[in-house]
């Protein structure tokens, strides 16, 4: 039988399976659309690559949203610690930061990009930029090879699709690999985006674009007034409603119609609402002759106090002594709990993941191998597998990629 296997994808989870399958003895090629391989890798955590999870495969498992059993083998065979390793042993120091969540020391994706293209280059394997698979060819139930867009034919006895998710597509990953598993007969789940910014009804969301906010909880709950998430952290308001950190993270625990969730943000977590009070009421004695609209500069940002001011119904021309008991109660629930009204996410263009995929009950979880097709694997984003943020997508493209390569060229 031939040794030639063929990736598609040169993504985390290609340049890694190919490294690993070419050390192997296998004679590997990446094909990849575009120019240099590894684009959505470069953009990944800012710029600053948040590699991995520096937590146990339990905790890992906890952490994935959609999936986590079809991942136990792939997590228990190529943990988080062992992706610290394999970046530590080719010289990328790594750092631990909050949430456990590693990053390179330099803070540069670059780096982890360099790695893993050389990991694969030095292992033999040959990477052939802007060529787009079109077809994984098979006879007798087994692949025979991939044909190209441009009629390029590469044979192999194996196949790796790792073309990643549908969202970011100008990185490559425009969901190519859904369309080669459903051409194969593969079931595919219609994609969905995740870890993504929501359209708020809140007009006044625009006004305040631009505005970072750090050290707020956001609160998510659901139709039932149940609290589904709730985290300190950092957002972002846009012309379009909210972003950033928290939001992306909330927008995962969404899995019902956005529109059925109501958001709020505590603008100042560390006080409880006795604290908030008698914090403004001193405020207020120390500007008493101003009007009310003048006197929050040292509460809030600038950006946001037309617009609390406003919502709190309290005339902005009041003076602060005037300013009722009761005036003050609804001004405190205000701060604590800003409302915010979802109505539908950004597209899955915008979104970090793309939920759904290839389904993974036609995948082996021990080998990543297909179920329908002889030599045809998976591994990435493209799995009907997703994750929250903080390291745990990466992981899941390195744990699969490590079980495919090793299926591929099964240890002597
Ligand atoms: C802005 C942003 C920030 C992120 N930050 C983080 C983070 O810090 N930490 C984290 O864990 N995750 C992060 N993610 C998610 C993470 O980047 C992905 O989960 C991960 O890249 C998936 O790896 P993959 O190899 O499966 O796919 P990809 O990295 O998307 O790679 C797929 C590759 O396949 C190629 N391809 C696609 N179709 C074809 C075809 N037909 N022929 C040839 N080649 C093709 C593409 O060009 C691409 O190079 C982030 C995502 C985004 C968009």
């Amino acid at each position: 039988m031939s040794n030639k296997a063929v990736i598609i994808g040169g993504g985390a989870a290609g340049l890694f399976c190919a490294g690993l399958a070419a050390q192997r003895g296998l004679d590997v090629t990446v094909l990849d659309k575009n120019a240099k391989p590894a684009r959505k890798l470069l953009i990944t955590g800012k710029g600053r690559c948040n590699v991995t999870n520096n937590c146990t495969p339990e905790d890992f498992l906890q952490n994935v949203r959609t999936n986590p059993r079809f991942l136990y083998s792939a997590i228990h065979a190529f943990a988080p610690a062992d992706t610290m390793r394999f970046f530590e042993e080719r010289g990328v120091p790594l750092k631990t930061e909050r949430g456990s969540r590693v990053f390179p020391v330099s803070d540069k994706a670059v780096e982890i990009v360099d790695t893993l293209t050389a990991f694969a280059k030095q292992s033999g394997v040959k990477i052939v930029p802007k060529t787009r698979a079109a077809a994984v060819s098979c006879e007798n139930g087994a692949v025979t090879g991939v044909v190209c867009e441009d009629r390029q034919k590469f044979d192999a006895a194996a196949v790796v699709i790792a073309t990643g998710g549908a969202s970011y597509p100008l990185t490559g990953s425009n969901g190519d690999g859904y369309r080669l598993a459903a051409q194969l007969g593969h079931s595919v789940i219609p994609s969905r985006p995740s870890l993504v910014p929501v359209v708020t009804a809140e007009p006044w969301c625009a006004e305040m674009m631009g505005l970072s906010l750090k050290n707020v909880t956001l609160t998510l709950k659901n139709a039932n007034n149940k609290v589904v998430y709730q985290e300190l952290g950092e957002m972002l308001f846009t012309h379009f409603g909210i972003s950033g950190p928290l939001v992306l993270s909330a927008s995962s625990y969404m899995t019902e119609p956005p529109q059925t969730y109501r958001m709020s943000i505590d603008m100042k977590p560390a006080l409880e609402p006795d604290q908030l009070d008698a914090r403004i009421l001193r405020d207020f004695e120390e500007q008493k002759n101003k009007d009310f609209a003048n006197s929050l500069d040292a509460l809030l940002p600038r950006k946001m106090i037309p617009v609390v001011v406003r919502l709190s119904g309290i005339p902005a021309d009041t003076k602060v002594n005037s300013v009722t008991r009761e005036q003050r109660r609804k001004l405190v629930s205000l701060i604590k709990a800003l409302p915010l009204t979802p109505i539908r996410f950004r597209p899955i263009e915008e979104a970090i993941i793309t939920s759904g995929g290839v389904s993974v009950k036609e995948i082996s979880p021990k080998t990543m191998e297909s179920k329908l097709i002889n030599g045809l694997f998976f591994a990435g984003e493209v799995i009907d597998v997703d994750a929250f943020t903080g390291g745990f997508n990466l992981q899941i493209a390195f744990a699969t990629a490590f079980l495919a390569a090793q299926s591929l060229c099964p240890e002597q």
